[in-house]
């Protein structure tokens, strides 16, 4: 009593406090949003430190990102003073690792170098030439990166690797062991290699394990609803010895599956701690009764949940509100008028989003405007996407109509014109002429001259028209349709094009973009953009959920161009928006894009038609996956149905007219057909389920 009153800790409730100060043995506090289980884990420390005269070198904090770890530090600093605070360990699971692994090292075993994200890619784009005989995408590579990731952290052996259905064009079982091999080969490891060698070394040299398991006498862990199964099995193996082991989570905020968290570890810990005191908390201190009410309902539309009755206890506030705008880029408008008010005025005003594209259009206005801001989370990802690089080839191509590589990559990437040879043969002879030319030449077509003028006039245009060209004309919008990629990021790119006076504008303007989202605008701000990824565990006064419709938020796996591995899980979507609902402490509001329906904001709303989407459709619908899949497909017939732009050019039925290539067929990479296909019938092979589902079994 005396300890929480000193450190201001009285207005801990109840079980809060029993959380805080209950030292001994197994805990796990599972508990609901803002409900104070980051504040009971930091008050539990100092009380550790503080009232029981455990050294802080003697607690391990560990939390799910660097950022977090930062976070948590500061919130301690900022109750119990920096000379402890400096002594604590808050890590993340990777660098207790690191550590491990660094103490092998030191005992005279060789250890692998860590390899830099270039190096790992480098290896699985081998791998993929070899075993699909084509050139994997950048998103290619990223879903071989993510399967490997998945096997390891998982801890799948072959059987359970082959029955996952991961969507790959060949064995994910062979990829998974041709990598390791490789990077065996090149004496390196990668970030998830480093779990994997932590746990081997912690059981196979007794020496390690005992130091650690001395050494640290307390293991607390927050968010532990995103833990991996192997990192789960780490912990267990530190904290064996003395069993004081504090976790912290919530199963309704695991909304990194594509990372293989593993929350029902959180259902199972009394039975992988017999005693474990297990506490609930379903106060949420945060937000308004409209925010906590709201939410709790939401929520509830999962099926494979513990149900919970989480309350508010800070009275009402405002409604939830709908912010109309006419169209999706109208509303980036609206948002950086308001990010520039918020800056103006001094007002916090924090944007989240399900998708790091949504922000670019915001900053990129503010840029141009010298406005200040935050930006949690860009992974500057769109500058990577197949969109923006196919863009980007036209583009080069046009710039200089001798460059090699951007005619190689517009026939690598697009398909564009001929067969590979014949683009070869142009190349190889090219001389001061365009190569569209030459091709004409090497082929016999004279319809290429029409196309190089059409790639020389795009430099006449304003950039807006030119990619308009590039993308009816050309054509580049059917590609992408080819390939199941949606053109939201065609878009989003006109958009940020609108100022430009030419596409040498544009290149310029979009390589200081990419520049300003490498680097970043950490420094804090009033006005925030944020993932709702990147805003887990955090609080915000006013909050704007963006671009929540239908496609977007729950994505549609067949129209984004991010990698998914296994296929959308609707209660993964549907614990992330709540995650997003729950950052919010006073307001919240909810973005409605004219045209563009939106089961989550009709749900939020009561608008829609909420009673039949909530019913069980036919036959083996109770699980939630094939919720999603019906949906899934929902989306694609209505895209199949949409109007499309019929300006196409005369010359074009011609040029494929060539005898070698009657119908105009894109041809399809095998690696993009394959996988569409495989994705299909991923869904009704019900072993995918292993894999993707957290509750379900
Ligand atoms: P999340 O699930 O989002 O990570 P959390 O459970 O970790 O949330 P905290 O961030 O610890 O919740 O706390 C949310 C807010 O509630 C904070 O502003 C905190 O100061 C406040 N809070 C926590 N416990 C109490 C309490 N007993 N009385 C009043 N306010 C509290
Ligand atoms: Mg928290």
């Amino acid at each position: 009593e005396k300890f929480l009153q000193h450190y201001r800790l009285n207005h801990l409730d109840p079980q809060q406090r029993t959380a805080a100060s209950t030292t001994d043995g197994p805990v796990l506090l599972l508990a609901v949003p803002g409900s104070g289980k980051t504040t009971t884990l930091i008050a539990r420390l100092g009380y550790l430190v503080l009232g029981c005269g455990v050294r802080p070198e003697d607690i391990l904090t560990m939390t799910y990102t660097v950022a977090a770890t930062q976070e948590m530090r500061q919130r301690f600093i900022d109750r119990f003073g920096k000379d402890v605070g400096n002594r604590m360990e808050f890590r993340t699971i990777n660098s207790v690792c690191y550590k491990i692994i660094a103490l092998y090292g030191q005992m005279g075993n060789w250890i692998p170098r860590m390899a830099t994200e270039g190096e790992s890619d480098a290896v699985v784009r081998d791998i993929y030439k070899t075993l699909a005989q084509s050139y994997p995408t950048d998103a290619d590579i990223k879903t071989m990166r993510m399967v490997i990731s998945n096997i390891k952290n998982r801890m799948m052996d072959k059987v359970q690797t082959e029955a996952a259905g991961f969507d790959l064009p060949f064995s994910a079982w062979t990829l998974y062991n041709d990598y390791q091999a490789a990077m065996n080969e090149r004496q390196l490891m990668d970030f998830d290699d480093q779990l994997v060698m932590a746990y081997q070394i912690l059981i196979s040299e007794p020496q390690i394990l005992n130091a650690y398991q001395e050494k640290y006498k307390h293991i607390c862990v927050d968010e532990a609803q995103d833990t991996s199964k192997i990192q789960h099995e780490i912990i267990a193996l530190l904290a064996q010895k003395n069993r004081n082991l504090f976790m912290v989570g919530d199963e309704d905020q695991s909304i990194y599956g594509f990372r293989a968290a593993c929350p029902q570890e959180l259902m199972e810990f009394e039975k992988k701690w017999p005693g474990a005191k297990i506490l609930l908390i379903e106060t949420n201190y945060r937000s308004t009764d409209e925010i906590v009410d709201a939410s709790a309902k939401f929520i509830r539309q999962n099926k494979a949940r513990r149900d919970k009755k989480m309350h508010g206890v800070n009275g009402h506030g405002e409604a939830i509100r709908a912010i109309p705008v006419a169209n999706r880029l109208e509303q980036y408008r609206l948002l950086a008028g308001m990010g520039q008010t918020a800056m103006e005025t001094n007002s916090p005003l924090t944007v989240l989003y399900r998708n790091n594209d949504s922000a670019l259009p915001v900053i990129d206005a503010l840029e141009k405007r010298g406005i200040p801001y935050q930006a949690k989370g860009n992974d500057g990802l769109f500058f990577k996407g197949r969109v923006y690089l196919g863009v980007m080839d036209f583009v080069r191509l046009a710039l200089n109509p001798r460059d090699k590589d951007a005619f190689m990559s517009l026939y690598y990437k697009l398909g564009l014109f001929v067969r590979r040879q014949q683009a070869q043969a142009a190349v190889s002879r090219y001389s001061k002429k365009p190569l569209l030319d030459v091709l004409g030449e090497v082929t016999g077509n004279d319809k290429c001259h029409d196309l190089s003028r059409i790639f020389a006039s795009l430099l006449t245009m304003k950039a807006v028209d030119a990619l308009k060209t590039i993308r009816y004309q050309l054509k580049f919008a059917d590609y992408l349709k080819s390939c199941k990629v949606g053109t939201a990021r065609l878009d989003t790119l006109e958009f940020l094009a609108q100022e430009d006076a030419s596409l040498t504008d544009f290149v310029t303007h979009m390589e200081r973009l990419q520049k300003i989202i490498r680097d970043g605008r950490k420094e804090p701000a009033s006005f925030v953009l944020s993932t709702i990824h990147s805003a887990k565990g955090l609080e915000y006064d006013h909050v704007i959920l963006a671009d929540v419709y239908d496609g977007e938020f729950p994505v549609d796996p067949y129209q984004t161009e991010t990698p998914l591995v296994g296929e959308t899980d609707l209660e993964e979507e549907r614990r992330l928006f709540y995650v997003g609902m729950t950052r919010a402490r006073k307001t919240l509001g909810i973005i409605r894009v004219a045209g563009q329906t939106s089961d989550f904001a009709d749900f939020v709303f009561g608008t829609g038609n909420q009673g039949k989407k909530n019913s069980q459709p036919k036959a083996s619908a109770s699980s939630s996956k094939t919720v999603a899949r019906e949906k899934t497909q929902k989306w694609q017939k209505e895209k199949s149905r949409r109007p499309r732009d019929n300006d196409w050019s005369k010359w074009d039925d011609a040029l494929w007219d060539e005898g070698h290539n009657n119908a105009p067929q894109w041809p399809v990479r095998p690696s993009a057909a394959q996988s569409s296909a495989k994705r299909i019938s991923s869904f009704s092979g019900s072993s995918v389920h292993q894999v993707t589902s957290n509750f379900d079994e």
